[in-house]
Order: structure tokens, then sequence, then C-alpha cells
């Protein structure tokens, strides 16, 4: 009998999982048993994901790098990836722009529901405020310097700290380039091996897949707020959603038109990784799977996704720009304030740059979103009218940012010839391999 396709499997994963949400907290006690005896499923898969984030970096990078044996090549592609990152993002915020100011979603919060929901969730965005009052204090070029680990071993301790493994991995690369290649095929041989190791662990993880996005889910349904505050919040909520659905249609024409492939084959390809994206809000967490997906199923070849990916899941954040853009303004708006041309080009900048700056974790977005604000002027006291509807929106953008680099791994292998034919055909076909 054939086997339903691996994104379905996950499909119904999260159907089930809204389902037995939804009847749980339809009685009392219902949520709890959610919470105690399903909810650690979830997080057991998004930890094992989360597990092999640093390792998968450090092996793919290093391998991927001494892989290109010649380190022009390895800036070349460096400047390409950054290049383009860089414009998508601005794409992404310019979009996020135009609909907030053609949709107006603040112009419908009356003043009794602003005050109401400033008083209500103030206590909640405390926590993010502080956060990123922390950041704030810090100089001009500490994200600079704080790219260079002054200890490997500690930097590795945390998936915070990607960009320093990055930064790691790169360096121990290019050493192992310079070096004669008796010398270096030892340790060489040692990541390819390693690295197959990890990846042969994102197929099992992926056999729990559809199990662990249905605790995800259903533990989700249990404890998000009433629905009364999704119907206020419900033109703002709109303008994000459309925007990213706009984002996902501007991936599919960036790849046909560059690497001339398919919207249904990209979309076939990645489509596990946007929806473990949208399970987990996170694109750490689903780097592992997203490498996989890439370079097994889209023809992306090592060397390329096993720098674009991290890089990208650290730094490129296309549907959180985007959100970070259609918030600011939505404030604005239901503050009454009128927000300059100018005032409106600077939040394409400091939206970019807060995105680069977001960890991809859940809820990051929001902490740089206070940056934003402080730049325009808007109150953060209008946090607390994003929070109720933040984590649904979290879960959508997570996969516009995914989809975000992958479209950028595609590009750039094809600019260096490095786009082939998928590895697995058949595309669902080798996580039963496994078994
Ligand atoms: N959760 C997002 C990510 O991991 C970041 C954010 O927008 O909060 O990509």
């Amino acid at each position: 009998m054939k086997k339903i396709a691996l994104h379905w499997r996950i499909l119904l994963g999260m159907l089930f999982g809204v389902i037995v949400g939804l009847v749980m907290t339809s009685f009392d006690g219902g949520k709890e048993i959610v919470q105690d005896w399903i909810k650690p499923f979830g997080k057991i898969f998004i930890k094992s994901l989360q597990l092999i984030a640093i390792p998968l970096i450090l092996a793919a990078l290093i391998k991927g790098v001494s892989d290109l044996k010649d380190i022009s090549k390895l800036s070349k592609m460096g400047g390409r990836t950054i290049g383009i990152y860089i414009l998508t993002t601005i794409i992404a915020v310019s979009l996020g722009l135009v609909l907030v100011n053609l949709v107006k979603p603040g112009n419908s919060i009356t003043e009794s529901t602003r005050t109401e929901m400033v008083e209500n969730y103030s206590g909640d965005t405390k926590k993010y405020k502080e956060t990123a009052q922390k950041q704030k204090e810090s100089g001009p070029l500490q994200a600079l310097e704080d790219l260079v680990p002054e200890n490997i071993f500690s930097a590795a301790t945390s998936n915070r700290n990607m960009l320093q493994v990055i930064f790691f991995a790169v360096f121990f690369g290019i050493g192992l380039i310079l070096i004669p290649e008796e010398k270096g095929k030892t340790v060489k041989d040692f990541f390819d091996g390693f690295n197959e190791v990890i990846l042969k662990m994102v197929d099992l993880i992926m056999l729990a897949a559809p199990y662990g996005v249905f605790a995800l889910l259903a533990a989700l349904v249990v404890e998000s707020p009433s629905i009364d505050l999704f119907k206020a919040l419900g033109w703002y909520a709109l303008t994000v959603v459309l925007g990213l659905a706009g984002m996902i249609v501007i991936y599919n024409i960036i790849v046909l038109v560059f690497t001339k492939k398919k919207p249904i084959f990209f979309m076939n390809g990645i489509s596990p990784a946007q929806l473990l994206a949208f399970s987990t809000s996170s694109s750490a967490a689903t780097l592992p799977v997203t490498m996989e997906r890439v370079t097994e199923h889209l023809g992306v070849e090592e060397e390329v996704s096993s720098f674009v990916l991290p890089v990208g899941a650290t730094i490129n954040m296309d549907g959180t720009s985007l959100y970070q853009a259609v918030a600011a303004v939505f404030i604005a708006q239901a503050f009454g304030m009128d927000l300059t041309l100018g005032t409106q080009l600077g939040i394409i900048a400091t939206a970019t740059l807060a995105s680069i700056g977001s960890a991809a974790v859940p809820g990051a977005g929001m902490v740089m979103l206070v940056g934003v604000l402080g730049y325009a002027g808007i109150p953060e006291a209008g946090l607390a009218l994003i929070f109720a509807v933040d984590r649904p929106l979290d879960m959508c953008r997570t996969v516009v940012n995914v989809t975000g680099d992958a479209t950028v791994s595609m590009v750039v292998a094809k600019s260096v010839g490095k786009l082939g034919e998928p590895k697995v055909k058949d595309w669902d076909d080798h996580y039963e391999e496994v078994k």
C-alpha cells in the first residue's frame, strides 16, 4: 500500500491536535490533561530538533567550506548570500508597509478596546521590554563583537549563539582548506561522517513529526486566549497574514525566474520544513529539516546549503521584518498617530536590522519590535495591543522566514553552479529507509 506523503501526515497530525485541543477545552480538567500528558511529547519533539542544530551546523559547515577548496569561492558565495538576504528583507518590509497603509487595521480599534487591552496585557509585555532594554544599552558595534566567541565550547552550549558557532566553523573550514590535503584528510573524513550521522538523525526525528506536531498544536489550542480578542485584532492579523502569503508568492516567482524550477517542485520539496516551522515557531529548531529538504529534495549542493541556511536561520527573517513593519504602523494608527513618509522609510531600515537581530526562537520578533517602536516614537505600551495574537502570527511568520532561506539558497546555488537534480526523486521514500 502506498504510504501517505509526509507533509499530509504532518498536516493530519496538526488537524488532530487542533481537534483534540478543542474537545479538551470544552470540559473541566481537559486543559490540564493536555498540559500534563500531551504537551511534553511536543516539547520532546522540539528539543530533539534543537539538540542537533549546533552539531549539524558545525559538521555541515566545516564539511561545506572545506569542500569549496578555494577561499575566493567562499567570499563570492558569502557576499551574494548576505546581499540577497538583505534585498528580500527590504522587499518584505516594504510589502508590509504598503499593505498596512492600504488596509489601515489600526483605525478599527476603538479607544475603549485600546485602553482595555493595554491594561490587560501590559504585565505580559514587560519581559519583552526588559530584554529589549538590555540589548539597547549596548554600543553600535556590539553585534559585530558578539560574532566572535572567546571559547567555542561555551559558545556551543547555547542555541542562541548560532552565529558564533557559524563563525568558528567557517574559520575552521578555511584553516582546513589551507593545510596540505593529506594532513587535513582525516579531519575532513571525520566531519563528513559526522554530518551523515546527523542527517540520519534528522530522518529519524522526522518519523515522529506527525505525532510531535499533534502534541504541539493540542497544547497551543488549550492555552490560547479567548476568540473575542482575535476578532478585535482581526484586521491586523489579516494584514500580516496577507503580507506573509504575498511573500510566499514572491519566493515562488524568484525561484521560477532565477532557477527555472516550478512552484509545485519548490513547495513540495520544502513543505515539511514549512509545517514544522508553523508548529514550532522556531527557525532554529526547523533548521535541521530545512537543510535536509533543501539538499536532498531541492537539489542545492551541500557546500551551498550548509553555509546559506544556518546564516539565514539567524539573520534572514523576512516574515519577522514584515510583521514588525505592520505591527509598528498598526499600533501608531491605533494611538491616532500619523507617521510621515520619512518615518515609514526609517521603519524599513530599523525593521530590517531588527529582523537580523531577532533570535530564531518563538516570540523573538516581538522583543525586537520594541526597538522599531522606539525609533518611530510609537508608544511601547502598544505591544499590549498585539500580544494576544502574537503566537499564531509568529507561527505564520516563521514559515516565511524558513521559506525565504530556502529560496535564497536555491538562487545562490544556481548562481555559483551548484544547483543540481534532487537526490531523492520520490520525495517521501527515503524516510521509510530508516525504518
Ligand atoms: N519565531 C521566529 C523565528 O524563529 C522569530 C520571530 O519572528 O519571533 O523565525
